[in-house]
């Protein structure tokens, strides 16, 4: 039986901020059900210790001179036995895990991250005093490259893997960061952790791992060039061979129309009443009007630029006069967040802007909504259009990374194969994209189409099964 560390920053249900939260919260337990022998390590921030039930210290240790405790829990809803690093630095603060309230980092991100990642080392390599080690090591973007590194520096190392959910944070401090964590002197340098005269904790994991994985094919194809490489092109590129694309997949169990515990209405592929239901219920409680001869436009996520906001912004005018009534429910940079509210204040029936994070909106607006609406600039794999196809609300995405794999554009081809499941453009801008939207609206007039397009979307099978296999097979490959 494999035993695998899979460590993540964050995870669903216990702390979340975004994709890698339903990543960890979910491939462990099918990989589980797989029979893998497998322990999550997250850091025991302190809403998600008030979120827990119980816990037990597995471990009390000291790690370059910093006395900390392994707490165990299992992960709600799974049977994954997660381990906790309970430490003042994630235990003794509220909020956002990465960010004070001021959006600025929090000033000791290099010291939290790098005990995390000096933890999972030592879990691997067997010098954290457990009576459990892993065959394979499986890190998780930037807050744990150093763990990558660091267990290579042992000779009885697990196989590891590091997974890019995302590329553009990369966790780079200065130099004398670098000094006052004394990591070994020869991780500075440009085939190791250094990038550019910084130090790059993204790099532990590309550089070291036997194997990097990324979130969909194109991802993995992107990353090799400029820009979608973001400067470490060359590097991967170096790596290609020890690089692949794996689609994320989404949990059926949460994210399922017929049995949502936040709709009120449910609904499948055959009887799509509750949909309408929902939307209307939407409608009521947004103070939108209560209209059905238009498209309801949903948006969901982190408004950043990544997102595509610069192409949605300055069509907004346009998409209301379509007519159509858009919602959107995010938080993130102010200068975006205003400039929607300032459209929802003209248009109160027509536009709502809900700046929030809400697990449970994000799933009514999923279930209401005609189309989603996801033009990002780039994105590693996306998982709001997977739960979209799921609901039956069609994807408006461009044509990059993960969008690019899993949705197929209603062309006039597609749409007589009967494989069409949304709609997709290329080049970043807003004529694209409006004409995309234009093409979407058409099709919702045409219902008899759209019922089509809807069936085929839902029919869509996006769970881990598949995914959870290629990595099997990774923690299996050599050296
Ligand atoms: P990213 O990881 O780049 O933020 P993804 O589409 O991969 O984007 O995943 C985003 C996840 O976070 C989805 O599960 C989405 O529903 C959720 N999410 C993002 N913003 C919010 C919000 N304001 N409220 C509720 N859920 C949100």
């Amino acid at each position: 039986m494999t035993r695998l560390l899979f460590v993540a920053s964050e995870a669903y249900p216990l702390i979340k901020t975004g994709g890698l939260a339903d990543i960890a919260g979910s491939l462990p337990e099918v990989l589980r059900q797989q029979g893998v022998d497998v322990r999550l390590l997250l850091p025991a921030y302190r809403q998600l210790l008030d979120g827990i039930d119980q816990s037990r210290t597995v471990a009390e240790l000291e790690l370059a001179g910093i006395s900390l405790r392994i707490l165990a829990t299992v992960l709600p809803g799974t049977g994954v036995e997660t381990w906790l690093l309970d430490h003042p630095s994630f235990a003794e603060r509220l909020g956002n895990p990465y960010h004070g309230p001021d959006g600025q980092p929090w000033p000791d991100n290099a010291d939290r991250f790098m005990l995390l990642s000096r933890l999972a080392a030592a879990i691997s390599t067997g010098e954290a005093g457990l009576d459990w080690r892993p065959d394979v090591l499986h890190c998780n973007d930037w807050h744990t490259g150093p763990a990558v590194a660091l267990t290579h520096l042992q000779e009885q190392r697990p196989l590891t893997l590091f997974t890019v959910h995302s590329l553009a944070h990369m966790g780079l401090f200065d130099r004398g960061t670098f000094e006052r964590l004394q990591l070994p002197g020869h991780f500075w340098q440009d085939s190791a952790l250094e990038f550019y005269d910084q130090f790059s904790f993204i790099k532990g994991g590309l550089v070291y791992a036997d194997y990097i994985t990324t979130v969909s094919p194109t991802y993995a194809r992107e990353i090799c060039e400029s820009p979608g490489g973001m400067g470490l092109e060359g590097l991967l590129q170096a790596r290609r061979e020890r690089l692949v694309g794996i689609l994320n997949g989404i949990d059926h169990g949460v994210w399922n129309p017929a049995a949502d515990p936040y709709l009120e209405h449910h609904y499948d592929a055959a009887n799509l009443e509750g949909k309408a239901l929902e939307k209307t219920a939407l409608q009521r409680s947004l103070g939108l009007a209560e209209l059905d001869d238009r498209p309801l436009l949903g948006i969901v996520g982190r408004l950043v630029e990544q997102k595509g906001l610069e192409l949605i912004l300055p069509a907004l005018g346009d998409i209301l006069a379509k007519p159509a009534q858009v919602v959107v429910l995010g938080t993130g940079e102010r200068r975006y967040e205003e400039q929607l509210q300032a459209v929802a204040r003209a248009h109160p029936d027509a536009m709502a802007v809900i700046l929030a994070y809400d697990e449970s909106l994000a799933h009514r607006i999923e279930a209401s909504a005609d189309i989603f609406l996801m033009p990002s600039l780039f994105e590693p794999c996306g998982l709001n259009q997977l739960y979209s196809l799921r609901y039956g609300t069609l994807p408006l995405v461009r044509a990059v990374g993960g969008l690019a794999d899993t949705v197929v554009d209603a062309t006039p081809q597609a749409l007589a194969d009967g494989t069409a499941t949304g709609f997709v453009f290329g080049p970043p801008d807003s004529g694209e994209f409006m004409s995309a939207l234009a093409r979407a609206i058409a099709l919702w007039r045409d219902q008899a189409s759209w019922r089509r397009l809807q069936a085929t979307a839902m029919a869509q099978d996006f769970s881990w099964q598949r995914s959870a296999a290629r990595y099997l097979e990774l923690y299996d490959s050599p050296r």
